[in-house]
């Protein structure tokens, strides 16, 4: 599953081979987009951008083809004449300079966008800062999840309108580290354990902009590369700080996997009652006192 920092590499390694350069040809074997995607050769692309999990190809027309991964998408870039590693059909764009072509397979969004239509866009209107921004503005972040504070951790860390970039992976990983329960509401946490979430899966996901399979764990010799996350993936298994079994439980309206440690994250010692009374507590707590009278 592509996170946003499968997309940043994505984006660096387009960018190495799009930009500055012509399109000599441009095709797209989904019909409803072949004949606009055609339309792009003869441009040149003058920049390649991401933004949490959405790629986007800046032309010089000022035209902007974007594309979302989801589950299924991914880039390929080949030489010409090289053999491809998925088939042509699944090819919804291909951009061919002199020199490379990189082919976009599978992707469930693909648009070609005008300058304002990327402002607009549902998807990129309303991103929260992109994580792995050279300077993400972390006060931002930690205002937009002061504003969802009903939401539990587990779904704030995900929810892209508050910070871009975190994915499944990353949010298990960073939450098992920063030992917070996942299904903790964003109000029972203080402002200092919220910076240290932000910072902790900026981190991890910085360790991981190189080639390499993405790891959170980075201690280890080559020979521990199918030991390389903390809980993500290890439903059942001992964890590897307190021997404890991990679970896994879905989480959020999408019911996207969470795995933890319920011991070293404290998970199930309140209820969810217990916690929403506790955020409300935090939230106006002279009105708490009162109500205890
Ligand atoms: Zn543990």
């Amino acid at each position: 599953m592509p996170e946003g920092d499968t997309i940043y590499r994505t984006a660096k390694t387009l960018r190495a081979v799009l930009e500055g350069r012509e399109l000599v040809r441009a095709s797209s074997a989904r019909t409803d987009l072949a004949s606009r995607i055609a339309a792009l050769a003869g441009r040149s692309i003058v920049s390649v951008e991401s933004r949490g999990k959405n790629l986007l190809i800046h032309f010089d027309d000022e035209t902007v083809l974007y594309t979302h991964m989801k589950m299924t998408g991914s880039w390929h870039v080949y030489r010409p004449g090289e053999v491809w590693r998925k088939p042509r059909r699944r090819a919804c764009c291909v951009l061919e300079t002199d020199a490379f072509v990189a082919v976009c397979f599978s992707a469930p969004m693909v648009e070609l966008l005008t300058p304002w239509q990327v402002k607009a866009h549902p998807a990129l209107r309303p991103l929260g800062p992109d994580l792995l921004a050279p300077e993400p503005d972390i006060d931002e972040i930690l205002t937009r999840l002061e504003a969802a504070d009903e939401l539990s951790i587990g779904e704030g860390l995900m929810t892209q309108k508050l910070l871009a970039g975190i994915g499944n992976v990353y949010k298990s990983e960073t939450l098992f580290l920063c030992r917070v329960d996942p299904f903790a509401v964003i109000a029972s946490l203080d402002d200092s354990q919220r910076e240290q979430l932000v910072r902790t899966a900026r981190a991890l996901m910085m360790a991981n902009l190189d080639s390499g399979p993405r790891r959170t764990r980075f201690e280890l010799s080559d020979r521990g590369r199918k030991q390389r996350h903390w809980v993500y993936g290890r439903r059942g298994r001992p964890c590897r700080r307190c021997g404890t079994r991990i679970q896994m439980r879905r989480q959020g309206l999408a019911g996207r996997s969470t795995y933890f440690c319920p011991r070293c994250q404290s998970v199930g010692r309140y209820s969810c009652a217990d916690r929403h009374a506790f955020a409300r507590m935090l939230r106006d707590p002279a009105r708490h006192l009162r109500g205890k009278r």
